[in-house]
């Protein structure tokens, strides 16, 4: 067989997307066959480099964007920004984004290496509150005069997936795919994957996986939205029905609670060797279940939607888990009294 090179980039944007599947051999997946999409793999690390791409790109279509105007302003839980930043870092745009205070350091200095000026915000409030860092974000728009991205509304992100992110599972996967588990942040990814695969592959099932004090697979089962708590999970669950967040085609909704997330991906990387982040252990987790919970073979697909690499002073940080409650004390003494 002919070796095939991945072939010379001119320029950073145009590694977004086409990013690799795996199979996943070493976790009980009971009938099943597990695939992996490595959105990991983009250049600014996440799943939302395409979105940071397309809706940059609409903008500049629209006219909304250009010479005349050059600031952009976005709420994000962190990735969305990397992925604006990246492409306004390319193209010569101020880039301002406000962020909840839960998310990682690592997040946050990334995105000011990159030179996204930040306003962090409390991860406390809901949505209506002066605070809650999606109502800032267009405060500060209105008042500067920037041009506010909103990725929950915007429609260049579900386009973005039903796009690139769904031709690409469909030709990795051969057209052969029982069911796509994804989580909602924005809901770009599940609305955009939706659209593409009623045409593309009818009889995939659409399954979310929420974590648990997000309102969304209570909204799948009920019908109805209970009052949000918090989760320590990052970039998805949500406490509202984002407008972007098009859950029609989802049947099945699996609420993930944050230690299940936190084991699945510390598990992932020491069994298959891949270094995921907290999202991704929700979404891996929710597809485990679903795959045991078959009696005949599926093929089932989902993301690792960034990469742990963002969270190694957390969730892949024994001390931070155990500060947290999800893995015991260290029963002879604190080792942190000898490394300090
Ligand atoms: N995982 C991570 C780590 C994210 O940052 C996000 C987006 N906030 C998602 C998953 C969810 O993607 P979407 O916005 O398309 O629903």
């Amino acid at each position: 067989m002919a070796m095939r090179f991945a072939p010379l980039r001119h320029d950073v944007l145009s590694l977004i997307g086409n990013t690799p599947m795996v199979k996943v051999t070493q976790l009980d997946t009971g009938p099943c066959e597990l695939f992996l999409k490595l959105e990991s793999q983009n250049p600014g690390g996440s799943i939302k480099d395409r979105i940071g791409l397309s809706m940059i790109s609409a903008a500049e279509e629209t006219g909304q964007l250009g010479p005349h105007q050059k600031h952009i302003v976005e709420a994000t839980a962190g990735n969305t920004g990397l992925g604006l930043a990246l492409v306004s870092a390319q193209k010569g745009y101020r880039l301002t984004l406000v962020i909840p205070d839960k998310m990682s350091q690592e997040k946050v200095l990334h995105l000011k290496a990159l030179g996204a000026e930040i306003i962090m915000t409390r991860s406390d409030v809901d949505k209506g509150h002066p605070e809650y860092y999606q109502d800032m974000a267009e405060r500060i728009a209105r008042e500067t005069g920037g041009f506010y991205v909103n990725q929950f509304a915007n429609p260049a992100n579900p386009l973005a997936h039903e796009t690139t992110t769904g031709p690409e599972i469909a030709a990795q996967l051969e057209h052969r795919l029982d069911a796509m588990v994804c989580g909602v942040g924005s809901g770009g990814t599940l609305a955009g994957l939706s659209r593409y695969f009623a045409k593309a592959i009818p009889e995939c099932e659409m399954v979310l996986a929420d974590p648990q004090g997000s309102v969304l697979a209570d909204y799948v089962k009920t019908g109805t939205m209970g009052k949000a708590g918090s989760w320590v999970v990052e970039g998805i669950g949500e406490d509202f029905l984002p407008p972007n967040a098009d859950l029609s085609r989802v049947k099945k909704a699996y609420t993930i609670p944050d230690t299940e997330s936190l084991d699945t991906a510390r598990q992932l990387l020491q069994k298959a060797g891949i270094l995921a982040g907290s999202s991704s252990g929700t979404l891996i987790a929710a597809a485990l279940r679903y795959c045991r919970e078959q009696t005949t073979p599926k093929r089932v697909c989902t993301f690792v939607c960034d990469s742990g690499n963002k969270y190694l002073s957390k969730m892949f940080n024994d001390f931070w888990m155990a500060d947290q409650g999800f893995l015991p004390r260290a029963a002879h003494g604190d080792l942190r009294d000898v490394i300090t």
